[in-house]
């Protein structure tokens, strides 16, 4: 059998219910992704597997799609579609199957809540699934387990944990397999809370292929938390961007610094707004990006950007860090202007680059040059600034 055609069916139809929050957990944020994007772009990066349908709940497939896709490049949307989930899982799952594609022969489907499985865990069940047609991964029971009353929970006896497993996702099977386990079940009016319990009615052996420790599923608050931690480990690509900006002062112009319109008789000369410290901000961003000068992105001599605010440009920055699956950790600026003063500002001027780069570690600065220079004569004003990216990685 081809690898190639293998696809991935990621039920994520579900409430969330047992959160206590109003949005469903796999659209919540796991250190600043959502839960569900992290999920898919693990199964999107695994070059075994051809083709993957996420199912949404059907009130929330429009904005559950806009939500996820700016997370997603475009190498890794390729292969994703969406469709609507059903009012069980099992339904969800059956709709998911009928959106793949029929060359796919071989499923696994994966909980859109566990993002922390790993490449190892996908090769151990695309493997099982190639040897056995149908497999389920899951880690031995450590705890020991006792049986307890239904009513006062006594505790009745001790289980023999010798032969329990736990069960995770990816489980899977050849389509022809999962198919009939589907057909069974609708015929018997069976409904299972996992794949595995379908084939296992259908009487399909199910062999067993080790999950991991670490794929845990995000029901409850606390597994968001400990997922998070396990996720800021793995954090460690870095990336260092300078960007520098000067403009001249001239009159008849307003003055624009940081998205702040400053009281002053001068204003900055150029096509756009001549915010020069979000200039210099956005040119230290795409140089940790490696993509290059503002001048590239948004040209001086193309008409779309005469007068253009930058701090709409900026939003645009913003989103081609968040496609390349990088974050802004920090950012620090200085403004070099004689006059006027700018400490009045500068509050204002953070609080609105925070909230547009989602994130409160943005520090201003501002200095003069005792009278030297350009900025000292008041002849213009410019703006050195760094920042810091992180890479979003999955253990
Ligand atoms: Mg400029």
């Amino acid at each position: 059998m081809h690898s190639s055609r293998c696809g991935v069916i990621i039920p994520a139809a579900g409430s969330g219910s047992r959160m206590g929050r109003s949005q469903p957990k796999q659209f919540l944020e796991l250190a600043g992704i959502p839960v569900l994007a992290r999920t898919l772009r693990v199964i999107l990066d695994h070059p075994k597997l051809a083709a993957v349908v996420a199912v949404l709940p059907p009130e929330q497939l429009q904005s559950g799609m806009e939500l996820l896709l700016p997370f997603l490049s475009p190498a890794q949307q390729a292969k994703l579609c969406f469709t609507a989930g059903g009012a069980t899982r099992q339904q969800s799952v059956y709709n998911g199957l009928a959106a793949l594609p029929m060359e796919i022969d071989r499923i696994l489907v994966h909980d859109g809540a566990r993002p922390l499985v790993t490449a190892a865990v996908i090769d151990r069940c695309v493997a099982g699934l190639d040897e056995h047609g149908a497999i389920l991964s899951a880690v031995p029971v450590k705890d020991t387990l006792k049986e307890v009353t239904a009513t006062e929970a006594t505790v009745l006896r001790t289980v023999d944990r010798a032969r329990l497993w736990q069960a995770q996702t990816p489980q899977g099977a050849a389509r022809s397999l999962l198919e009939q386990a589907f057909r069974q079940a609708v015929a018997d009016g069976f409904v299972g809370t996992d794949e595995a319990s379908l084939l296992e009615h259908a009487g399909i052996p199910v062999s067993v292929v080790m999950g991991s420790e670490l794929n845990l599923k995000i029901t409850r608050p606390e597994d968001m938390a400990l997922a998070t931690a396990l996720l800021r480990q793995e954090e460690q690509l870095m990336r260092i961007g300078h960007g520098f900006d000067a403009h001249r002062l001239v009159e008849g112009r307003r003055l624009i610094l940081g998205g702040e319109e400053i009281p002053s008789h001068l204003g900055l000369d150029g096509h756009s707004d001549a915010d020069v410290l979000v200039h210099a901000l956005m040119d230290a961003i795409l140089g940790a990006l490696g993509e290059g000068d503002l001048g590239q992105h948004f040209p001086d001599n193309d008409e779309q950007y005469r007068g253009a605010d930058s701090c709409q440009l900026l939003v645009q920055v913003m989103k081609l860090v968040r496609a390349k699956q990088m974050r802004l950790l920090n950012a620090d600026i200085t403004v070099i202007c004689q006059r006027p003063k700018l400490a009045p500002y500068r509050a204002a001027m953070q609080a609105r680059l925070r909230a547009l780069c989602a994130t409160e570690a943005i520090n201003i600065k501002a200095t003069t040059t005792e009278g030297m220079g350009y900025a000292g004569r008041g002849e213009g004003i410019s703006s050195h600034a760094v920042v810091l990216l992180a890479e979003y990685a999955s253990v």
